[in-house]
């Protein structure tokens, strides 16, 4: 954990990756289901294209499908 070296506020990072599940058509947050940050690592290096293909398992329906590539 780095020190804190001064009394400046600190930014606040937040991210949220969505994706439709083409199945039950519910919108999926990547970021909240990203436990070995797999979505997270190529997003933060430049590498979204690495994402194309990518699984997902839809935490509502179970239904596994692939990203078919990220957009901002
Ligand atoms: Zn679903």
């Amino acid at each position: 954990m780095a020190k804190k070296t001064n009394k400046n506020p600190m930014a606040q990072m937040s991210w949220s990756l969505n994706i439709k599940c083409p199945k039950c058509k519910r919108d999926i947050d990547l970021a909240d289901v990203d436990d070995d940050g797999v979505y997270s690592e190529p997003i933060f290096n430049n590498r979204w294209d690495d994402l194309i293909d990518e699984e997902v398992c839809c935490p509502n329906c179970d239904h596994e499908f692939f990203i078919g590539g990220v957009e901002y």
